[in-house]
């Protein structure tokens, strides 16, 4: 396909100015440094573009999943502190020691297989019952450390934990515990870490020397607040027009009839370039100035929605944005679809064109 066949489709525009707007915000409320979470490929966002901003905007860090994910980042030209969080044994450690990249260790097996240079942030589990230690070996774990430090095999750089949700207060004192029997081990990290965005915005007791944000970065408030920006818009344009007389059947299994003599309008896209299939008889787009409902059943590649008159062929519809336009946000179509907002953005497929928009 030619670029002006792409570009004439569905397309995804990334607003990297919204992503410097919240990682200013973000920094601001951080007691500490901030680390810009980029896993995912930047939430859906682009890892790349959504990394070198929140640099230019106030993180001091970079988090990411895997070690593939921060090799990427190194490959790029991204000489920042970068962390890795989440890897089996058979991980390649050896390149993350040569290129400088922090690793979580959760447990004895994992401190036992790294490679001598490591820089590693001990992880425990202060109630998600997810990744880490849990409390009863983190005194083994804490003491293996210190005697990997001191024979010149590892520096413990940090300690981090994650919370489960707006409930942290045990979560934190657990982690203070954690801390203290670190401490009482002989390590002295340089950073401890517990708060995600949702703790960032709300809950400064939890921010310690750092905090790790993602969502945030591209205006997902898990909060519920209102300060960031959305920094994806998706848009299609109209490929077909129909006028349908009441009572006429619309898409799979005709699960909408039109309750009137209407109008309908045909958008290249569907669930397998990420609109959930189940927010389907609630889901709007902006189309001619106004909102206009899906009617009938998302497809694979195609939706149809109801318009007023006067929507033709090549008019653009705006799926989601910011909002500031009237057009729903991804936090609409997330409580459409009965999830969250981090799942539109990380769902989205491959088809829809990319396109950015206020990089530094
Ligand atoms: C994803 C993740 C984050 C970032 O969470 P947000 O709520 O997106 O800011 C922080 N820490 C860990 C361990 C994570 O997995």
């Amino acid at each position: 396909m030619s670029v002006a066949t792409l570009a004439a489709g569905p397309r995804v525009t990334v607003d990297l100015g919204a992503v410097a707007g919240n990682t200013r915000r973000l920094a601001a409320r951080a007691r500490g440094e901030l680390m810009a979470v980029v896993k995912a490929d930047g939430f859906g966002h682009g890892a790349l573009g959504v990394a070198r901003t929140a640099l230019g905007a106030g993180a001091a860090w970079l988090g990411v999943t895997g070690v593939g994910e921060a090799l990427d980042l190194r490959a790029n030209g991204l000489t920042a502190p970068i962390l890795s969080w989440l890897n089996p044994l058979g991980a390649d450690f050896d390149a993350a020691v040569r290129h400088r990249i922090d690793l979580a260790v959760p447990s004895l097996t994992h401190l036992a297989v790294l490679p001598p240079g490591a820089r590693v942030h001990l992880q425990l589990d202060t109630g998600m019952a997810r990744e880490g230690a849990s409390l009863d070996e983190w005194a083994a774990l804490c003491r293996a450390a210190f005697t990997a430090e001191q024979s010149g095999r590892v520096v413990v750089t940090g300690i981090m934990s994650h919370l489960a949700g707006p409930d942290t207060a045990t979560a934190t004192a657990r982690f203070r515990e954690g801390i203290a029997v670190a401490f009482a081990a002989g390590l002295r990290p340089r950073l401890c870490h517990l708060a995600a965005t949702a703790a960032t915005l709300t809950r400064p007791e939890t921010h310690f020397d750092l905090v790790r944000t993602g969502a945030g970065l591209v205006g997902i408030d898990p909060s519920g607040g209102t300060t960031l920006r959305g920094a994806m818009t998706l848009t299609a344009p109209v490929v077909e027009v129909r006028r349908v007389a009441a009572g006429t059947p619309v898409g799979y299994d005709h699960t909408w009839r039109a309750a009137r003599d209407t109008h309908l309008a045909l958008l290249p896209l569907g669930y397998a370039d990420g609109l959930p299939r189940g927010a389907g008889p609630r889901a709007e787009v902006l189309l001619g100035g106004r909102r206009c409902r899906v009617a009938g059943r998302i497809s694979m590649d195609q939706t149809v929605v109801e318009t007023g008159p006067g929507v033709r062929p090549g008019d653009t519809a705006t799926v989601f944005g910011p909002g500031g336009d009237g057009e729903p946000t991804v936090a609409d179509w997330a409580t459409w679809a009965g999830t969250l907002p981090h799942e539109i953005v990380t769902g989205l497929g491959a088809r829809p064109h990319r396109h950015v928009i206020g990089g530094n």
